[in-house]
């Protein structure tokens, strides 16, 4: 069994997502199992990014609204 990515690299665990074999180089261990990189930038990137967007979104359009309302009562 060799490193899908290294094929002269023993493999010495399988990515737990993909189920490609992996190197001692490779593999990134987790408290949810062994995962490769490019595995482990797809999971981080749709667990923090997107609620991030959403929050920053929500809060301007919160801020614009209270600037109107402001506006509105302010003149
Ligand atoms: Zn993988
Ligand atoms: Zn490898």
């Amino acid at each position: 069994m060799h490193c899908a990515y290294h094929p002269d690299a023993l493999a010495i665990t399988y990515c737990a997502r993909c189920g490609r074999a992996l190197c001692k180089d490779c593999v990134v261990r987790l408290s949810q199992g062994n995962f490769c990189e490019r595995c482990l930038s797809g999971i981080s990137e749709r667990r923090t990014r997107r609620p991030w967007g959403l929050y920053l979104g929500a809060s301007i359009a919160l801020l614009i609204a209270l600037l109107l309302i402001a506006r509105l009562f302010g003149t």
